[in-house]
């Protein structure tokens, strides 16, 4: 006999149905919403493919979800490299490097996070530190770095001179109303001009579920680049760039800050989860939630959608998993990383839109 769980379900899988079809919403069909009998599941962005591994790794090994996804996206936050997170994170407006960080855990219904963070790589540890011995849940700046230094976390200079290069090839070029003269023809920093568009946004969130069905995330950046000094993104708000709910399961978001916050992003998706939808359909159905809302003709495309991107990644604590971004191909091909069913690998990520937006 259908419970009334299952009548909610179908009903909001009709719904979503109905999204897909007003919208052209691209379903991906390989994500899971069927129970993983081989839990871990751990699910990250797209540049998580060593977090994801290393997490789920550790979880085998018997560690609490939290300290595996910490430990996952700190291999991340080292790499200078990647220009969305921690060292060699892309500045803000003055060329310093400023880090938002996050974490939740299912089994405590804690959390921790820091925000407008400076000299600190590892600003996901922090946030957990904040969790453990602390009984706040958000530190930001000056606090945050004294926090951060009582604990004993190591000073650095996170701006790399690339990430400095790319951040002054910005400052020069991007009005004609001052009196920063553009670089000549043939800079180097002219090869990096493709990071300069593509790493605008850029952020690790990870997720991750283990085999007794508990729940943990982290999400963690240098936050949108060339920000406002000060600015703070979705990332470090609990309910925004995270959360996490151990009766039902977690998600986490990458893209426009700002758009995730307005609208409680993580937070809505794990509420549908627990209404009954799979975790890719209440991606989506944020999603929509999201673009309806998107009033500002500055925010808006020749046709009427969000001129950004927005990414969310979800778990249930039984193990199913998905993910779905605003565009399919924003710049990028909307992807993510997953570990699940023992196999660590990138999978499409549904998307609301096709294409980019016009
Ligand atoms: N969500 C991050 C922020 O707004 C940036 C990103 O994920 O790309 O700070």
């Amino acid at each position: 006999m259908p419970t009334e769980l299952d009548r909610r379900a179908f009903l909001q899988s009709a719904a979503v149905a109905t999204v897909a079809a007003a919208t052209g919403a691209r379903t991906a069909l390989a994500q899971s919403d069927a129970p993983s009998a081989a839990r871990p599941v751990v699910i990250a962005s797209a540049n998580g493919t060593n977090a994801t591994a290393k997490a789920a790794d550790m979880i085998a090994s018997g560690a609490d979800p939290l300290d595996a996804v910490v430990a996952g996206v700190g291999l991340v936050e080292a790499d200078p490299n990647d220009h969305s997170v921690g060292l060699g994170g892309l500045p803000n407006e003055d060329g310093v490097v400023e880090l938002d960080a996050s974490v939740m855990h299912g089994p405590t219904h804690r959390a921790g996070a820091v925000a407008a963070l400076r000299n600190i790589v590892h600003p996901a540890a922090v946030a957990q530190r904040v969790l453990e011995r602390t009984d706040h849940v958000l530190l930001v700046g000056e606090g945050a770095l004294r926090f951060a230094r009582a604990h004993g976390f190591p000073e650095t200079e996170l701006l790399t001179d690339e990430a400095r290069r790319i951040w002054l090839h910005w400052k020069e070029t991007h009005s004609e109303r001052d009196d920063w003269i553009a670089p000549p023809a043939g800079d180097k920093a002219q090869s990096w001009l493709q990071h300069v568009q593509t790493f605008t946004y850029g952020t690790i969130n990870c997720c991750a579920v283990d085999a007794a069905g508990n729940v943990a995330g982290v999400t963690t950046t240098s936050g949108l680049s060339y920000k406002i000094p000060g600015r703070v993104g979705d990332s470090p708000i609990i309910g925004a760039g995270l959360y996490v709910d151990n009766a039902v399961g977690a998600a986490g978001a990458t893209g426009r800050g700002e758009a995730v916050i307005l609208n409680a992003g993580s937070f809505s998706v794990v509420e549908q989860m627990r209404g009954g939808l799979a975790p890719q359909d209440a991606c989506l159905a944020v999603l929509k939630r999201i673009s309806d809302r998107t009033k500002d003709p500055r925010l808006l495309d020749a046709n009427g959608k969000p001129n950004y991107q927005v990414y969310f990644y979800a778990i249930t604590r039984d193990g199913r998993y998905g993910s779905a971004a605003m565009w399919s191909n924003f710049g990028r091909r909307a992807e993510f990383s997953i570990y699940a069913a023992g196999r660590n690998r990138t999978e499409d990520a549904a998307c609301l839109y096709e294409g980019r937006p016009a």
